[in-house]
């Protein structure tokens, strides 16, 4: 029988967890490590696309995912004054995507996890050496509180760094953030709301698209939907100096919709939680060093906009577990046909990524232009072509 190789895998997201699920299940120990005091629930919106339903199914996820599309697709654009418009939304892009809360996509990967992958909380890497056989991990356990913080060195045969956008492991071991993070020059801040908008119905998508700002409001089956401010400032670093509602009251100053933005924006004074954060994507020329590597947001963030992070996390773990498997006595090697097979796909995706940025959150008068008119024209003919059917 094979020996069982320890991987220490940094961060219990997505990427994180699909990683040592994937691992697990070739015989691998492994122990994931996370920054957080617990577990995290709920989260904003996403739409898995037939990729992400097939990297769900690779996982072997596909009874245990909870998803909450609406069964009725209706998509309004909403204009400066509330002036209504049908449009195509997200949930109505080639591909059918379903719709489902981050937190779904987290609790079907916990579920298959609890119990058989141990999980070390407010634990970080604090140094990470490389060496021919693995890797020695300084782990720092116990976070701000200084007096109880303790420190061990470990050793695994591989890391896996899925600690996110601002990646601890990508800093320690490939270099600083400013040299692979690509600032977009955007904001976004997304939160679940506790009710539909006023005068929609609980299953409408709307977006009320201005130039370098919008809101989206994505519907969800049963619960209610989540929310997506998302503008373009001048000073994307001035954005953070105040809380969010005060910042966004001020970038959507003059475009209500009928009340709808003001609406929005107290239902994110009231909203448990919410992500307010400047929009960037990861471009590295490597995501491997030795015995360790980055998946997801960590190696590649493609950004909201892409709508294909959770996707590429999940996909990027499972073909991560195959590699292994194909070169079991190379780890190494493994890596290297890993990132090979993965990159046009990551390419082709951040390559959209710039395009479907626009249709978010359109950067010109021009392209606000655009945007409407090619969506009003889709969503005419969707109708005609459903009218006919
Ligand atoms: C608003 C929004 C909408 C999105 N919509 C879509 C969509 O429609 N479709 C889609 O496919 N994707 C979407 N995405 C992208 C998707 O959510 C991510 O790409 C995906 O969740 C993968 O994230 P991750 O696991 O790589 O990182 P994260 O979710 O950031 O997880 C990283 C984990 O690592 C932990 N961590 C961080 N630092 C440390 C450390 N030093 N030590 C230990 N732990 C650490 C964090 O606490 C966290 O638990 C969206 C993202 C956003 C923000």
């Amino acid at each position: 029988m094979r020996e069982s190789k320890r991987v220490l895998v940094v961060g219990l997201g997505i990427a994180g967890m699909s990683a040592a699920l994937r691992l697990h299940r070739s015989g691998w120990t492994p122990v994931i490590v996370e920054r957080a005091a617990e577990r995290r629930t709920g989260g904003y919106f996403i739409g898995l696309f037939p990729e992400g339903r097939q990297a769900v199914r690779a996982l072997g996820l596909t009874d245990v995912l909870h998803t909450r599309t609406p069964e009725r697709k209706r998509s309004w654009e909403v204009g400066r004054f509330g002036e209504r418009s049908r449009g195509v939304g997200f949930l109505e892009q080639p591909g059918d995507p379903d719709a489902v809360l981050r937190g779904d996509i987290e609790q079907a990967l916990w579920s298959a996890i609890d119990g058989h992958v141990e999980v070390r909380f407010d634990t970080v890497p604090a140094a990470i050496r490389t060496h021919a056989g693995g890797a020695s991990v300084t782990l720092r356990q116990g976070g701000s509180a200084a007096e109880t913080v303790a420190e061990t060195v470990e050793d695994f045969d591989l890391v896996i760094g899925a600690d996110g956008l601002r990646s601890t492991v990508r800093e320690l071991v490939f270099g600083v953030h400013e040299r692979f993070m690509k600032p977009l020059g955007a904001v976004i801040c997304a939160f679940q709301m506790s009710r539909q908008l006023p005068e929609f119905r609980s299953d409408d998508a709307l977006v009320i698209a201005d130039t370098r700002r919008s809101l989206w409001v994505f519907p969800l089956d049963d619960c209610p939907p989540t929310a997506l401010f998302t503008y373009r400032p001048g000073d994307v670093d001035a954005q953070f100096s105040r809380p969010p509602v005060e910042v966004l009251q001020d970038a959507f100053a003059g475009l209500s919709a009928d009340g709808a933005v003001e609406v929005a924006l107290e239902e994110l004074a009231g909203a448990p939680q919410h992500l307010f954060d400047s929009v960037h994507y990861v471009e590295m020329p490597s995501w491997h060093r030795g015995r360790v590597a980055l998946v997801g947001d960590a190696a590649w963030c493609l950004t909201l906009y892409s709508g294909m992070g959770a996707t590429a996390a999940m996909s990027g773990a499972a073909l991560l577990g195959d590699a292994l498997d194909r070169h079991e006595d190379d780890v190494e090697r493994a890596l290297h046909a890993w990132e090979q097979g993965l990159r046009p796909f990551i390419r082709k995706h951040r390559r959209r990524a710039g395009f479907k940025a626009q249709f978010f959150v359109p950067s010109t008068r021009l392209l606000t232009r655009v945007r409407s008119a090619v969506l009003t024209w889709g969503a005419r003919r969707k109708l005609s072509t459903a009218g006919q059917a």
